[in-house]
């Protein structure tokens, strides 16, 4: 089998050992070997990023602008074959995986376009005499840490405004998922990425993670993961003042109040909870339900449950892949215990299936009667596990859906205007969906949350220029 190999300093490089990508649905299938960095090997990507800073920063934006929308329109021109390689190595379902995959494309067209939108400011200045100008320059080398939940999409939204924006590259993608972010290198190199500007190190994030994060030539990190990581990346970023950017978890509410629209909410429910295998950090895990709905809602989730096929993600009938790897499986298995353990009544699903082919397949689990103090609504599970909780009414619904430390993002289904625009507003999360899913989001507004859930400024759209970028206020004697 080849050795898919790390890109450092314009330089396709074998590693110290390699890793191998199992297919979640089949483990009999693997998809290839892929190199393991090293410290040294991290180091090398770091230094080079750093000696091709100075030309990049200054090529202008009609080139960076080409080059992304060369990488972008290659990533859609392979849509298909990059979302059955993300689908066998994360499991998600096929179309889901392609969409994941078009998303990507998008996103390198999106700063393709934005970056021809860079502005700066001319204003007087408070001395007669003088002008103050504020422009925004690049933040230098970035180094990317990202989990395998969107193996492409994730990567393209940290990789695309940081060239867009002149900065340089230094790219870990998580140790499960190497395969889509190999392909993403591939074509970013096929584009005509400068040496050095780019650099894939693949490899654990104790070893590879580490030294990007406490590296001094890094000055900024840009990471999504779980808390623990993040915390710890933080802590280690500030130490060293470099600039850090987090996206972690969620548990994410969604609120069905007694007017809804039952379909409706089902429907936000299903998507939300169990889509993806659940494990999506917008994912819905908990579902707080008001009492006139609440057996009503219940019932008809059930009902759709049933209709729900767990299988092969490359299978056209399925529409719930694999768990992405046996520890995951273990934990959502571990969490349905603790659940049952406090007293959380299991209504459907939980377990875990054999199919014909050897995976990490799990039914995925609905409670009622649950608690908002029960460990299965307070700690994030990342599977497809869900909850609901009972309400008394809008309010306590509202005082429920905050019961968290998190605040990614928060869903209501309602055909009240009034009680959908109260709960935009104090709905503690950077995201608010009224009447949609709480995951799925476009790439055009900024995406992140609040409490524990991110820290630093927000990903996406424009808004990605505040992590990106660095400002400048000269003056100007005229
Ligand atoms: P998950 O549970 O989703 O795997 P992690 O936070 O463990 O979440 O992983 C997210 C990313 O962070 C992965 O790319 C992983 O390799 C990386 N990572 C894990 N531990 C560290 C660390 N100590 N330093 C830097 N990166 C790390």
């Amino acid at each position: 089998m080849t050795i898919k190999k790390n890109y450092i300093a314009g330089e396709w490089v074998e590693g110290v050992s390699t890793t191998r990508n199992v297919n979640p649905a089949d483990t009999s299938d693997i998809i290839a070997e892929y190199a393991t960095a090293d410290a040294e090997q991290t180091k090398a990507a770091v230094d080079a990023a750093r000696a091709a800073y100075p030309a990049w920063s200054q090529v202008g934006i009609q080139q960076r602008s080409e080059l992304l929308d060369r990488i972008g329109q290659a990533i859609l021109d392979r849509k298909q074959e990059l979302g059955e390689l993300l689908a066998r190595e994360e499991g998600k379902s096929l179309p889901e995986a392609i969409g994941e995959v078009g998303r990507a494309g998008q996103i390198f067209k999106y700063f393709s376009g934005e970056v021809l939108q860079m502005r700066g400011e001319l204003q007087p200045s408070v001395r007669p005499g003088l002008d103050a100008s504020v422009t925004r320059e690049p933040l230098g080398v970035i180094g990317m840490i990202t989990p395998w939940n969107f193996p492409i999409a994730i990567p393209a939204w940290k990789i695309a405004p940081a060239l867009a924006y002149g900065n340089c590259v230094v790219f870990k993608p998580a140790e499960l998922v190497p395969g889509s972010a190999h392909a993403l290198a591939e074509i970013i190199v096929e584009a005509g990425v400068p040496s050095g500007v780019f650099n894939l190190v693949m490899g654990p994030g104790r070893v590879v993670g580490d030294v990007i994060v406490n590296n001094t030539q890094v000055d900024g990190i840009s990471f999504t993961g779980s808390v623990a990581t993040g915390r710890n990346i933080a802590a280690a970023a500030v130490g060293r003042m470099a600039k850090v950017q987090l996206e972690m978890g969620g548990k994410n509410p969604l609120v069905v109040l007694d007017d809804a629209d039952l379909n409706t909410a089902v429907e936000c429910a299903i998507n939300g909870a169990f889509f993806s295998t659940g494990q999506r950090c917008t994912a819905s895990s908990r579902l707080i339900v008001t009492e006139g709905i609440h057996d009503r809602f219940v019932e008809a989730m059930v009902d759709r449950l049933k209709t729900l096929k767990v299988g092969n993600p490359l299978d056209a009938a399925t529409h719930i892949g694999p768990v992405v790897d046996e520890r995951q499986l273990q934990q959502n298995l571990d969490y349905v215990e603790i659940a049952k353990e406090e007293g959380a009544k299991l209504i459907f699903g939980g377990e875990q299936l054999q199919l014909e082919t050897e995976g990490f397949f799990q039914q995925p689990a609905l409670f009622v009667d649950t608690t908002s103090d029960m460990r299965i609504n307070r700690e994030e599970v990342f599977g497809p596990v869900a909850t609901v909780i009972k309400a008394r009414d809008y309010e306590h619904a509202l005082e429920l859906a905050n019961d968290t430390e998190f605040g990614l993002s928060a869903g209501i289904v309602t055909q009240s205007l009034k009680n959908a625009t109260h709960f935009k507003r104090h709905s503690q999360a950077g995201m608010v969906m009224v009447n949609v899913p709480t995951a799925g989001v476009d790439y055009h507004v900024p995406f992140g949350g609040r409490k524990g859930s991110s820290y630093g400024a927000r990903e996406q759209g424009s808004y990605a220029r505040e992590f990106y970028t660095t400002v400048k206020t000269a003056y100007t004697l005229a």
